[in-house]
């Protein structure tokens, strides 16, 4: 099986990234995942924890709505005591305040049989209705009421939640703070005890005679839906009649004391026990679909219905989706969650036990968690944040870490690759000064060290090369030598230093073709020593030998580069002289002859055996075969001796 192979750089990557990086991503993957799954947890957790404070806190909050309700109406409940007690004194001791003719005020009868005040005077409108006769006893008991208005005037014109303070008398006496003409909302025969704001607090519907707040009715003065406090007046055991307050159901919803920073949009509505609705904001109309609260409200005439109609309820038979859900609250829950169209809602109740109603707090649940949303939704934006930052952290990372691989890799395989390199030049390697990584600075060492060994075995192997091929050329030099000596051997003579006659043939054979191609002569002279034996038999024959070297050396001497000598036989000498005449042949000789001679005189050998006789013939004019030739030379050496000898004959044919 082949490994695989990798550049230093790719494998240290892929080391770094599926050892390092991928674990290390995973890592922080699965502490992100962790991280979010703690977040939602505590989110859910301080859902949870907000709505259940919340809960706490609304109906803390409802209750304190029904105190401050109770408040508002105890406060009017003890102002009317008050006032009560101040009336009945004053029909029991019949105080006359009336001491200026200013504090009267003229009663007028119009036509259709009202006495009325016509202008406000102090305070209070004042109407006897057309039943009434009114007596001076009750014209008196009208002006002295006007000074207790001082008691309810006050009441009015100071509390937001008080409409009107009125008094209806059996004597169909009615006053009415503030001022109007009452008569243009009275009908004359119009009997007001039998509103239920007179008869309810009557002997017959109140018999212990005390003070009592009506059920809610339309006012006839237009205020919108009300409750009165309503005392009844006696004198002694006499009912003489009623002393109301009332009060605007609605304002005292409205000026309740808003949350410091409603931030839920609380909506409020107010029932009495069995869920009659007695005020209610516009929204919640809305929601409860009872929209037609309004056109009661809007009544024209005070003799239309003015009682709550049973129809506005908030258990409205006729919504059984809603009622159901509701209903808990009036009996012991004190908060029920309501899904209602679409949308979920927790609703608070408090009761207002002096009067026996109940206010309720509705608060969408999509409020509630709004500033919970906010909370995610920020906490969503900081894992955004947070993890855009991760990744572009991880992205330098990566990149820092290619690149600082990279440089590791360049910083291993720079070495590896010089040190490679530097394998075929040895001898320019350097050792490295400025190595930073210590085991390559230790590897250039030791490669060093190796690179100045290897050269230097290489030098010394070098310097034994070349003295043995020194010693070597010595010897091919000294056979060379040895080979032209032994060649020179081969063709000369031992003894003389003369060529032998095999040379001897060799050169006549070449220089008779010279000598055609030249068409110049070619002279042949042959030598012989005359009486040679004689010396040696007289001399000795190692005599004999000097005799013929010295002649040798003649002879060498005389002739000249291109002529060549031979030792022809025991004392003969062949002479080939290329371009020579016959003449020139034979003067040559002749010089050897006399040289030859005058040695031997110098020598003292025997007188008769000091000289030589020669033969000269030509190439190719005495013939054209060179054998012949020498022959003819020989012929004419014959003729020399015959001749008595220390002659030279040219031969000539004839
Ligand atoms: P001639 O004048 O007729 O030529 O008489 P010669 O004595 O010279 O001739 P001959 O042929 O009778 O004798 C030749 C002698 O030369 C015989 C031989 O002993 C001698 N001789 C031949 N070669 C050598 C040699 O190499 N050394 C010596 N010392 N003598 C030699
Ligand atoms: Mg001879
Ligand atoms: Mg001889």
């Amino acid at each position: 099986m082949k490994q695989q192979m990798y550049r230093l750089n790719e494998f240290f990557n892929q080391t770094v990234f599926r050892s390092l990086l991928v674990p290390l991503l995973l890592i922080i993957l699965g502490i992100f995942a962790i991280h979010s799954i703690q977040i939602m947890t505590i989110i859910e957790n301080q859902k949870k924890d907000l709505i259940e404070r919340f809960h706490q806190e609304a109906q803390v909050r409802v209750h304190g709505q029904a105190d401050e309700i109770e408040m508002i109406l105890g406060n009017i409940e003890t102002q009317l005591l008050s006032i009560q007690n101040v009336i009945e004194d004053y029909y029991k001791n019949q105080i006359d305040f009336i001491v200026n003719k200013r504090d009267r005020f003229e009663i007028r009868q119009d036509d259709q049989g009202f006495y009325y005040k016509p202008e406000s005077h102090i305070g209070s409108g004042v109407v006897f209705m057309p039943q009434a006769s009114p007596t001076k006893q009750d014209i008196t008991d009208a002006y002295n009421l006007e000074r207790l208005d001082h008691l309810s005037i006050p009441l009015v014109d100071r509390n937001d939640h008080v409409v009107a303070a009125w008094m209806n008398l059996e004597n169909y006496m009615v006053r009415y703070y503030p001022f109007f003409d009452m008569r243009h909302i009275l009908e004359p025969d119009m009997d007001l005890k039998s509103f239920n704001f007179y008869y309810e607090a009557d002997p017959v519907h109140n018999p212990q005679m005390q003070n009592i707040w009506t059920t809610p009715y339309l006012d006839p003065a237009m205020k919108g839906w009300m409750t009165s406090r309503v005392a009844p007046i006696r004198k002694e055991h006499t009912f003489l009649g009623v002393f109301g307050i009332d009060v605007n159901i609605q304002d005292i919803l409205m000026t309740l004391p808003q949350t410091d920073e409603d931030i839920y949009q609380t909506e409020i509505f107010i029932t009495n026990s069995q869920g009659d609705l007695y005020a209610i904001s516009e929204r919640l109309k809305q929601f409860f679909d009872l929209n037609r609260l309004k056109e009661y409200t809007d009544g024209k005439s005070l003799a239309t219905e003015i009682v709550q109609p049973e129809q506005l309820t908030i258990l409205n038979p006729d919504n059984n989706a809603l009622t159901t859900q509701i209903r808990p609250l009036f009996k012991k829950s004190s908060y029920v969650k309501v899904d209602y169209k679409e949308s979920h809602y927790y609703i608070y109740s408090a009761p207002i036990k002096n009067i026996g109603w109940k206010i309720f707090n509705v608060v969408e649940e999509r409020q509630l968690l709004s500033r919970l949303n906010t909370i995610e939704k920020e906490n969503l934006r900081i894992s955004i944040t947070a993890s855009f930052a991760f990744i572009t952290l991880f992205l330098i990372i990566i990149l820092n870490l290619r690149h600082k691989v990279k440089k590791s890799a360049v910083l291993i395989s720079r070495p590896i690759e010089e040190l490679s390199k530097a394998t075929k030049d040895l001898r320019g390697f350097r050792r490295k000064e400025d190595e930073q990584i210590l085991e390559i600075s230790e590897l250039y060492d030791d490669f060093y060290e190796m690179s100045r060994e290897v050269v230097q075995n290489d030098d010394i192997l070098n310097q034994r090369v070349d003295e043995r091929t020194e010693e070597l050329n010595e010897k091919i030099k000294t056979i060379e030598e040895l080979q032209v000596k032994l060649i020179d051997q081969s063709i000369r003579d031992p003894l003389t230093d003369l060529f032998n006659r095999r040379y001897g043939n060799d050169v006549l054979s070449r220089e008779s073709s010279q000598a055609i191609l030249e068409e110049e002569p070619l002279a042949i002279a042959m030598i012989d020593i005359d009486h040679f034996k004689d010396v040696n038999d007289n001399y000795g024959h190692q005599e004999g030998d000097t005799v013929l070297i010295k002649l040798s050396s003649i002879i060498r001497a005389f002739i000249k580069h291109r002529d060549v000598a031979v030792r022809y036989g025991g004392e003969e000498f062949l002479l080939i002289l290329p371009r020579y005449s016959k003449v020139e042949a034979s003067a040559l000789v002749s010089k050897i002859r006399y040289r030859y001679h005058e040695l031997m005189i110098e020598s003292n050998y025997l007188e008769h055996g000091l000289t030589l006789s020669a033969g000269i013939a030509s190439f190719p004019e005495d013939s054209n075969s060179v054998e012949v030739v020498i022959d003819l030379a020989d012929k004419a050496l014959y003729d020399s001796k015959k001749g008595g000898r220390d002659t030279i004959t040219i031969y000539s044919a004839k």
